[in-house]
């Protein structure tokens, strides 16, 4: 017996996936050049998978924020919040980040995903129950088993399911906690707040957002999917992070409850690791700058997604969700999948390759995320790319003798 055997599966199709070609779970960025074109394999290649949705790693005034930053505080705080990890300019981004979401109070965390485990386990406890949606983030599922709560699953965005199971826990003392996200990472649909949020009044229940892929993306102001949807007093709980819009890393918790500071002291994914690097938290903090200043970003964004959208449906293939920045496209199994992936990048162009388990209903995806930082000649590129590809699939069909069809 080996401590690996139980991986056995997972390796036997990453070893299916390698001898297609380039290994998706590894590849280089060699260099880059922007927030939109590095090098990968040798050769320029385009990024439409990044989840850099204002392209913010290259803003100046970003970087310059973080260059300074390390000159006047260094590299690494080297300690937690609760011991010497607490730095000025933590609290100002955690003010900032609580004046911008219009909240009492912020918790700055070094990664989204900690910040997920930080807020879910700070908040439910072993006589809680918390109502997720089934196809959550990973961050959010291990958050919830951290907490010892009670997890009760409804069906992905449906408020109704929501309902049902809410009506079925009765009325017990315990308190309830409905997690849903904005717009979710690997279709790139978004929850239906405004019902969700009445399905929670109605029941007593607390309510946490995600807005991971939605802030700075979504709502007239950048604040996400509640503002869009004009609910934001109704959101108990935001959750974010810095390693999209914002292009950094890190993450936060956000919310008006007058208690909520208490987590400081008692949520132990906060407490027991060191702080935000200071170039990181000075990075973030010109970025929220940026959002606020610049809504162009927030228009070009949409601009490009509205061409790629139009583009790929045009090329004959089956989008996944509404159109969003994350413009996901359904392949019909997984070697078609992973057949796909590899002839875009050979054309130069990365895009996510998403398989089961990590994909909702074992959907085999390939994943694109536009940038506002794209040229229309860029998007045109990718565009054209994509007809190629098209192409590719239709002559594999018509090799395999099969018939033609309609979708690829
Ligand atoms: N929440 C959601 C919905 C996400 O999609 C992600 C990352 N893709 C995270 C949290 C974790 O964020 P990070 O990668 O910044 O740790």
């Amino acid at each position: 017996m080996d401590i690996f055997d139980k991986y056995s599966l997972p390796a036997a199709r990453h070893e299916k996936v390698l001898k297609a070609g380039t290994d998706p779970f590894g590849v280089r960025m060699e260099e880059l050049y922007s927030a939109t074109e590095a090098r990968v394999d040798g050769k320029r290649t385009i990024l439409v998978g990044t989840n850099n949705y204002l392209g913010l790693t290259y803003d100046p005034l970003c970087m310059e924020a973080a260059i300074e930053a390390i000159r006047v505080h260094g590299t690494g705080t080297t300690g937690s919040r609760i011991a010497n990890g607490t730095y000025a300019t933590h609290v100002a981004l955690e003010r900032a980040l609580a004046t911008f979401l219009d909240k009492r109070s912020a918790m700055v965390f070094p990664t989204g995903y900690q910040a997920n485990l930080g807020i879910l386990s700070g908040l439910a406890g072993a006589n809680d129950v918390i109502l997720l949606d089934a196809d959550s983030h990973a961050s959010i599922y291990d958050g919830c088993r951290l907490s010892g709560a009670t997890l009760v699953r409804f069906r992905h965005n449906d408020p109704a399911d929501l309902d049902k199971r809410l009506a079925r826990l009765g009325g017990d003392d315990r308190c309830k906690l409905v997690v849903v996200e904005g717009i979710y990472s690997m279709l790139g649909d978004r929850a239906p707040l405004r019902e969700f949020a009445e399905v929670k009044r109605s029941h007593g229940a607390y309510l946490l957002v995600d807005e991971a892929h939605s802030l700075g993306v979504l709502g007239d102001h950048g604040r996400g999917v509640a503002e869009e949807q004009g609910i934001e007093h109704e959101v108990d709980f935001v959750v974010g992070t810095f390693s999209k819009s914002l292009g950094a890393v890190g993450g936060f918790g956000a919310s008006s409850h007058p208690k909520f500071d208490v987590l400081r002291y008692c949520s132990r994914p906060y407490m027991f690791t060191a702080s935000a690097s200071p170039s990181n938290v000075a990075s973030v903090l010109a970025a929220l700058r940026e959002i606020e200043r610049r809504p162009d970003l927030r228009r070009r964004l949409w601009a490009n997604a509205r061409a790629l959208f139009d583009g790929v449906v045009a090329a004959g293939f089956e989008v996944c969700a509404e159109m969003s920045p994350v413009i996901a496209l359904r392949m019909k199994d997984e070697e078609t999948a992973i057949y796909a992936w590899n002839r875009l990048l050979e054309r130069g162009v990365y895009v996510n390759l998403a398989l089961p388990p990590g994909t909702p209903n074992g959907a085999c995806l390939l994943r694109a995320s536009v940038s506002a930082a794209h040229t229309p000649e860029q998007i045109a590129e990718v565009i054209a790319r994509f007809g190629a590809l098209a192409e590719d699939l239709a002559a594999l069909e018509r090799a395999a003798g099969a018939r033609i069809p309609a979708r690829l």
